[in-house]
């Protein structure tokens, strides 16, 4: 085998970038990873980052930390936003730098999608990153200290009117939180407030919540948010919000402050130059059986970003953690076979899936089987806690939730946001 090792940039350290990196044979591959954010984070724990029950520092690592664990050893790290990658020179550009590269894999995950609403990313609140999910904290808390000054009057109810649109599994999760923040946190923390007066309310367009999961989930779910006294509307699309009007298109309107937007969901937005191949429909990377992006060689897409079809998922593999970290392990064995070597196609084992409403609360489908409360809460949160990166994470995470299990409540609940002054640019 020949000394000079062939470049290889992966765009995201998220789920399927990480998965390439420990599996993928350092002796062959000069293996650098370009992310915009210095670390890599637990989308989907993003919603308790939000209410007040997490830390974002107990869902993220840092990938220059993770660089040196033992299956990622060897690889780079570079900072920075990909806006373009040039099919033609074979480089991945940057706002810092242009990266050569012998083989490309584009795992950047996927942004909101706000289907052209007219102003709706100015007005609304978003859990797609760990700054977004620290914005929508920092406004639920907002409101609430506002409201908490105010006499009885519009300005009031609108600040404690809170509206989720979308009822799939981010849209349940964080309806359910904020049910639990009215339950059990507001008469404690905010005498001022009477708990009627917080109205928490999902919005999901189609005719039931979770539906990408079993009925039973959808209905389970229902149940107890209704228990959280969350008011779930279905059959309602949003058609526009001018930051306090929320409009349906059944004509129907919702006075509100804050609107949280988990309805949409698109790849992010990357450009290839030098060649006719662009991003499909929901901005995804149609990719062969090997993940190879139609029409190029030596460029590839795994995880959200891409579009994986099959008799089983005609529209694609489900845009998850698991499709994206098995995505990311067969294409690292694949290039790590040699030249005379068959390639294996990747087929998604599907795992089952979960979601959870609050404490004591979750559903679970595993292929035939369905169940919801306690047992399928338990089994969300050992799932999701071996899923974080890091022992310390982990730690920070359980001891967290046994902590708020037990006091109802969790000392998190600050606003925090970044000095405006001084001013200094950026470097
Ligand atoms: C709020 C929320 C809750 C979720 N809950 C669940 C759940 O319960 N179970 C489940 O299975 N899935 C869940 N998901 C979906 C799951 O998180 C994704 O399917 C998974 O993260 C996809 O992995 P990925 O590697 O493709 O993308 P990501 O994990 O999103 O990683 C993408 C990485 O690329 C980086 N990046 C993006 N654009 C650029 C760019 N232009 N330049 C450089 N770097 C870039 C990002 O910073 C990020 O680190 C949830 C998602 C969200 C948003």
């Amino acid at each position: 085998m020949s000394d000079i090792k062939k470049r290889l940039v992966i765009i995201g350290g998220g789920f399927a970038g990480l998965s390439v990196a420990k599996k993928i044979d350092k002796s062959q591959w000069e293996v650098t990873i370009v992310d915009r954010h210095n670390y890599h984070s637990f989308p989907p724990l993003f919603y308790q980052v939000a209410s007040s029950e997490l830390e974002p520092s107990g869902i993220t690592f840092p990938l220059r930390r993770e660089m040196r664990a033992r299956k990622v050893k060897g690889c780079r790290y570079r900072m920075g936003t990909v806006a373009s990658i040039d099919t033609a020179s074979r480089r991945v550009i940057t706002e810092f730098e242009e990266i050569p590269y012998d083989k490309v894999i584009i795992a950047a995950g996927a942004t909101n999608n706000f289907f052209g609403i007219d102003g709706l990313p100015d007005r609304v609140y978003t859990l797609k990153s760990v700054p977004e999910a620290i914005r929508c904290r920092n406004a639920i808390l907002e409101r609430l200290e506002r409201a908490a000054l105010l006499p009885q009057c519009d300005e009031r109810r609108a600040l404690l009117t809170f509206v989720v649109v979308g009822g799939g599994p981010t849209g349940v999760e964080i309806a359910g939180a904020l049910g639990e923040m009215k339950r059990y946190i507001i008469r404690r923390d905010y005498p001022a407030i009477d708990r009627e007066e917080v109205k928490v309310v999902l919005c999901e367009g189609t005719d039931r919540l979770l539906r990408t999961m079993s009925e039973n989930s959808s209905k389970a779910a229902l149940k107890d948010l209704g228990q959280l006294m969350v008011d779930v509307n279905l059959g309602k699309t949003m058609k526009s919000y001018d930051g306090r009007l929320i409009t349906f298109a059944d004509g129907t309107t919702i006075n509100s402050a804050t609107l949280i937007w988990t309805a949409g969901i698109t790849g992010e937005p990357i450009a290839l130059t030098g060649t006719e191949v662009k991003a499909g429909p929901g901005g995804r990377f149609i990719v062969d059986e090997y993940n190879r992006v139609t029409g190029l060689d030596d460029v590839f897409a795994i995880g959200d970003i891409s579009c994986h079809a099959d008799e089983r998922f005609p529209r694609g593999c489900p845009q998850l953690a698991q499709p994206a970290i098995q995505q990311g392990r067969t294409l690292a064995e694949n290039l790590n076979r040699r030249a005379s070597e068959q390639w294996r196609p990747f087929s998604y084992k599907d795992k089952g899936s979960m979601a959870t409403i609050g404490r004591n609360r979750a559903v679970v489908d595993m292929g035939k089987l369905h169940f919801s409360g306690w047992a399928a809460w338990m089994m969300w949160m050992f799932i999701h806690l071996i899923s974080l990166l890091g022992m310390r994470n982990r730690a920070v995470v359980l001891l967290n939730w046994i902590w708020s299990y037990f006091s109802f409540s969790t000392s998190l609940r600050m606003i925090l946001k970044t000095a405006e002054q001084p001013h200094k640019k950026a470097y």
